[in-house]
């Protein structure tokens, strides 16, 4: 049995205030933390409550509307979100901040601008896909906003690029509908917090959370956003246990030597 890793410091609290979006309720209850469901005591219920008493809101997802955050989930695919986040200005500037004027723009220019993100004449195509269905859908006007979640996510995974994590980005973040993003970082948090090497899919990961947690939109959007910025600071490939509020429920921490 290794040493116990143990808090050299007093606790690390990131800062984490940024610009962001939060879509409006569709489910009439107001964003104050006092109205959200409480998250409960199971194993994400706890992670959440830790999260939120450690390092409070996550600020997730970057963006000014519903549009941004759309692109920003097609942009971050296979790269960081410093790089993606990068082209929301670029693409402000160019005045191609909404779905029609994308489509408007030339081709060429446009993943000429796109092309520090990576992959960008096909992410050049993702966009141009999706601004198709979203002046189609009539999206700015409300033209999804009485479409039942399931059918919502099943239009967003038949466009061109989208595949279910971006689906469940733009589900949750564009639109505010309680869906669990997952990614690598929620399945490397699983595994080391319990202390096994368990893969789960995809849909085997989401099913867990939603089984556990109300199905509360805000508990969603900030449950993301925490995983995400738990993994980028502290449980990196080589975690900093130390400074992780986690620490004293971790397998994988308690064990390193
Ligand atoms: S204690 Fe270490 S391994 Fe566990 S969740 Fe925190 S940073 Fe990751």
């Amino acid at each position: 049995m290794g040493k116990h890793v143990t808090r050299k410091t007093g606790p690390f609290k990131p800062d984490l205030a940024r610009e962001r979006w939060i879509p409006p309720d569709n489910h009439g209850r107001p964003q104050d933390p006092a109205s959200w469901a409480h998250p409960g005591d199971g194993f994400w219920g706890r992670f959440f409550t830790t999260m939120w008493d450690a390092w409070g809101d996550p600020y997730w997802w970057p963006g000014r509307n519903a549009w941004e955050c759309a692109v920003g989930a097609v942009l971050v695919q296979n790269t960081t979100w410093k790089n993606a986040g990068r082209m929301i200005p670029l693409l402000r500037d160019a005045g191609w901040d909404n779905a029609p004027a994308l489509l408007e723009a030339p081709v060429p220019e446009l993943e000429q601008t796109l092309r520090p993100v990576g992959y960008y004449r096909m992410k050049t195509r993702k966009l141009r896909e999706l601004a198709t269905w979203w002046v189609a859908r009539d999206v700015d006007n409300g033209g999804v906003d009485k479409l039942p979640d399931e059918l919502l996510r099943d239009e967003l995974l038949s466009i061109w690029g989208i595949g279910p994590e971006t689906a469940d980005d733009i589900l949750v973040y564009s639109f505010g509908r309680p869906w669990f993003v997952v990614d690598a970082y929620a399945i490397r948090v699983r595994q080391r917090l319990l202390g096994n090497d368990a893969k789960p899919t995809y849909d085997e990961l989401q099913a867990e959370v939603h089984a556990e947690l109300p199905r509360d939109y805000m508990l969603m959007h900030q449950l993301h956003g925490m995983v995400v910025n738990l993994c980028k600071l502290v449980c990196r490939a080589k975690p900093k246990c130390e400074q992780c509020p986690l620490l004293d429920r971790c397998a994988f921490g308690q064990s390193r030597s």
